[in-house]
């Protein structure tokens, strides 16, 4: 057998084992199967992919299948586009499933609208069971319920207290029941929870959970469109594709004590899946949940990718479009909640794989920190191939009509990539590398450029197109620069200032002495020249 990873309520993980049985109901040992099951309702919210990002590595760790199931059942939420979006979104950040939509597998279809005709008979077989029921009332009438609960300042719900009140197949006769579901009158299906009873289950990362039954309400489970709910699909669906861990946001919490009283009414307790609910990414302030709006209003993406809304045409920024790298976004969340115990901070995926532990993820909301999310994309950016860069920004330099090559480009990004947390900054960091300045920054010629300094300037240049273009031009230059300025008794930083000025433009850029390696004698020399002309007019 090999070796046992955890143990929670009773139930064994195993790793792959090749000859294995996905549940062995004798040893209790069972393969780790998870899912990603996203609404195809928008664009996906970073929030959701570290769920898929935690179940990935779960999977992964354990030798077992990570599955995309595409939960569709709410016809009315439904957004065109936003299925390819989730899909296309896990193919930039690099985590694949292994079984799917998209991708296929033995426990398809992976869409619950194709799966709509296995629903029905799951939710019939609790009518005949006794745990749901057939509900006939009307949205009119449920309203008028609600409506005179609030004048009586209470809440109304439709559970075990009221639903004798009520039109459905627990209150009314046998015959009336069959009268109207022969005649066509539409009805929902809702689960009956039982009176009075404690229901009870541990959680991976909230502890044990429990919740009396009568608090809840008799949630509808299969609806009058002859669609089932997100409740029945989800449950019916975990237990056919033989899911063992459900790891998802914790905003399903409360929905899990139905879920597991769903299990008991089917029988499939035993099989039941470990349950792991993820606490909430937390808006940087700190309270509340990072939404859409925050993002706006702060200026970072809430989705993966740039998602453009099919109905109203509004653009909503995505990561990738933004620059970031997909393994920094991958690292940020999946510390975002979790820690590896160490100081550590920059992982790959296979070491989050080695290191991820369910034990290991917060109780507590994480708060999103743009800051720190720059300083991921700032270190993938260093990690990166110079090469790589530097084909992208040839096509950035493309597109702002400058012809190069790409060793020259690629000695440039060597050279100013610390200064980058994205492949965008290039430009704004290393433009004078392939533009000479037009003009010169106001506040820095007052301050660098002094009376006698083009003077200064012209002797200066005058030495230094003495030194032989070489190699090795660019420290020559240097050396000369230092010794000279030793030897005239200047100041350093006004000398070398005005060169950088005559060079860059500005204040800012690179080392001179780099500065000159690259840009070679002749050019640097030639902006010096322009620049005692020009200024000195
Ligand atoms: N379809 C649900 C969602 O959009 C899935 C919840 C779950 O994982 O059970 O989040």
């Amino acid at each position: 057998m090999q070796e046992e990873i955890f143990c929670v309520g009773g139930r064994k993980v195993v790793p792959l084992q090749s000859d294995y049985t996905i549940y062995n109901i004798a040893t209790m040992e069972r393969r780790v199967r998870v899912r990603f099951a996203p609404s195809p309702t928008g664009p996906l919210h970073i929030g959701g992919v570290r769920t898929a990002l935690y179940n990935y590595l779960f999977a992964k760790k354990h030798g077992g299948d990570f599955i995309l199931r595409i939960e569709d059942t709410d016809r009315t939420r439904f957004v065109e586009g936003a299925e390819d979006y989730i899909i296309e979104s896990f193919k930039w950040l690099g985590l694949s499933f292994d079984e799917g939509q998209g991708i296929g597998g033995d426990f398809g279809p992976y869409k619950q609208s194709e799966r709509k005709p296995i629903y029905k008979q799951y939710a019939l077989e609790l009518v005949d069971k006794g745990w749901a029921y057939y509900a006939f009332d009307t949205p009119e009438e449920l309203e008028a319920k609600r409506k005179q609960a609030e004048a009586e300042k209470k809440t109304f719900q439709y559970d075990c207290t009221t639903r004798e009140g009520l039109r459905n197949s627990l209150s009314l006769s046998k015959q009336e029941t069959e009268r109207l579901l022969s005649s066509g009158e539409p009805y929902v299906i809702r689960f009956r929870f039982p009176k009075d009873e404690l229901i009870e289950f541990d959680d991976l990362i909230r502890g044990h959970v429990k919740m009396n039954s009568s608090l809840l309400d008799d949630k509808v489970l299969y609806k009058s469109d002859g669609m089932p709910t997100y409740h029945l699909a989800n449950i019916v669906d975990d237990h056919l594709m033989q899911i063992s861990h459900v790891i998802r946001g914790e905003e399903w919490l409360p929905s899990c004590p139905l879920h597991v009283m769903l299990y008991r009414a089917f029988g499939w307790e035993a099989t039941m899946p470990e349950f792991a609910h993820l606490p909430l990414l937390l808006k940087p302030e700190g309270s509340g949940k990072l939404s859409k709006r925050d993002g706006d209003r702060l200026g970072f993406p809430v989705f993966p990718l740039q998602w453009k809304d099919p109905k109203t045409g509004e653009i909503s920024s995505g990561y990738r479009e933004s620059g970031y790298l997909p393994q920094a976004v991958v690292n940020m969340l999946a510390l975002l909640g979790w820690n590896s115990g160490t100081e550590q901070e920059i992982f790959t995926l296979e070491e989050l794989v080695s290191k991820f532990s369910i034990e290991r993820i917060s109780k507590h909301g994480a708060r999103f920190d743009l800051e720190k999310a720059k300083w991921f994309n700032h270190q993938y950016l260093q990690a990166a191939d110079n090469h790589t860069l530097a084909e992208e920004f040839l096509c950035d330099l493309k597109q702002r009509g400058i012809e190069s090559n790409i060793d020259y480009v690629e000695r440039v990004v060597g050279l100013i990539k610390e200064r980058c947390s994205f492949a965008k900054e290039l430009w704004d960091n290393g433009d004078y590398f392939f533009v000479a300045p037009k003009d010169y920054a106001e506040k820095a010629l007052k301050k660098r450029w002094k009376e006698g300094t083009g003077e200064r300037l012209t002797a200066i240049v005058a030495c230094l197109e003495e030194i032989e273009d070489s190699k090795e031009w660019a420290e020559q230059a240097e050396e000369f620069l230092m010794n000279y300025i030793k030897e005239n008794e200047l100041n350093m930083g006004q000398i070398m200032n005005s060169i950088r000025l005559s060079i860059v433009g500005d204040t800012r850029g690179c080392g001179m002495v780099d500065v000159f390696a690259v840009l070679g004698k002749q050019e640097a020399l030639r902006r010096i020249k322009v620049a005692i002309e020009k200024i000195n007019l």
